[in-house]
């Protein structure tokens, strides 16, 4: 829950208080696709998409030992020893496989004992009972598993212009029956998306609020280059949210949050080279945008769950 004299229930919090030490994400990154790519779904991805949100350093094709063992290491450089690790499967639709795979895959993380769980991100569609089965059976040898399914928004027309090839039912159907599981729920949102208003973000935000989600990530829209959102912005079809827009829309996503959601991602980057705008979506502006929207929030005198998003 989030405490008295914080604005809002942070993963770092949420782990810290769980593990009693720093729990430190090592993102992996697999040679996975998604039905929205290969045309299961659609083709040509989220307009928004490219290369499945791989950061740029992480190569699908290196084993996965490896990433997992090099992050370790870079984390115990930065941190110091005493750490504890959830293993983060992050780009393209990390349960669209079939089951030796992704059971080989997951089973990696058993492997090292300072792993303590494992984050899955995934479309709301690729989550059939055999995936949960699969997922729930690392609960009963120990494992916190979190499963990310990307929602971006509420609003139909939103998910039909942006290509996401899934409707919101999709998005309830998955977190309700996932939640019949020991399994833990963050669910990703996207704010500023186009001709999306502050009315069409808070009514994202009060879905998320009304169902039995863990956790939340908001991420600003951001456009990189070589994608089909980067068209449509070069022709001036929308524009993205200035950092004090944004900051003011993540506030009052945070405000009706309910206080025990944990706040996993206040913001969104990618490296310089990519990023065509907003500006402040970069790895070294991070910290700003945070300060942005603690900056409002502190400001209104406001906090997460200050605000019910229904009459409770
Ligand atoms: S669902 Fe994810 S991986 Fe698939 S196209 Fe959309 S953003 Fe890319």
């Amino acid at each position: 829950m989030v405490a008295v004299d914080r604005l809002y229930y942070s993963l770092k919090d949420y782990l810290k208080h769980k593990y009693g030490r720093r729990v430190q994400k090592i993102t992996v990154a697999l040679p996975f696709t998604c039905p929205n790519i290969d045309g299961t779904k659609a083709k040509g991805g989220c307009t928004y998409c490219f290369s499945g949100t791989r950061p740029a350093h992480l190569e699908p094709q290196a084993p996965l030992r490896k990433q997992i063992e090099e992050g370790i290491k870079r984390a115990k450089e930065r941190y110091g020893k005493n750490l504890l690790f959830f293993v983060y499967y992050q780009s393209y639709s990390n349960t669209y496989g079939d089951r030796e795979y992704l059971k080989s895959i997951y089973d990696t993380a058993l492997e090292l004992e300072e792993v303590v769980g494992i984050d899955v991100g995934t479309r709301p569609d690729c989550a059939p009972e055999w995936v949960l089965d699969l997922l729930e059976s690392y609960t009963l040898k120990g494992l916190e598993v979190w499963i990310e399914y990307g929602l971006q928004s509420a609003n139909f027309n939103t998910l039909r212009f942006i290509n996401r090839a899934h409707g919101i039912s999709d998005f309830v159907d998955a977190v309700l029956r996932t939640k019949r599981r020991n399994l833990k729920v963050c669910a990703h949102i996207i704010l500023g998306l186009p001709h999306e208003g502050k009315e069409d973000m808070l009514e994202t935000g009060k879905l998320i609020a009304s169902l039995p989600v863990d956790g939340v990530k908001i991420h600003p829209l951001h456009i990189i280059k070589n994608t089909k959102m980067a068209e449509q912005y070069a022709r001036g079809e929308f524009e993205v949210l200035s950092l004090n827009e944004y900051a003011e829309r993540a506030a009052d996503i945070i405000e009706i949050m309910p206080p025990h959601m944990v706040i996993h991602r206040l913001t969104g980057e990618v490296e310089q080279e990519r990023l065509i705008a907003p500006y402040y979506c970069t790895y070294a502006r991070k910290q700003e945008v945070i300060k942005a929207i603690e900056g409002e929030l502190s400001r209104r005198g406001s906090y997460q769950g200050c605000r019910t998003a229904f009459n409770r």
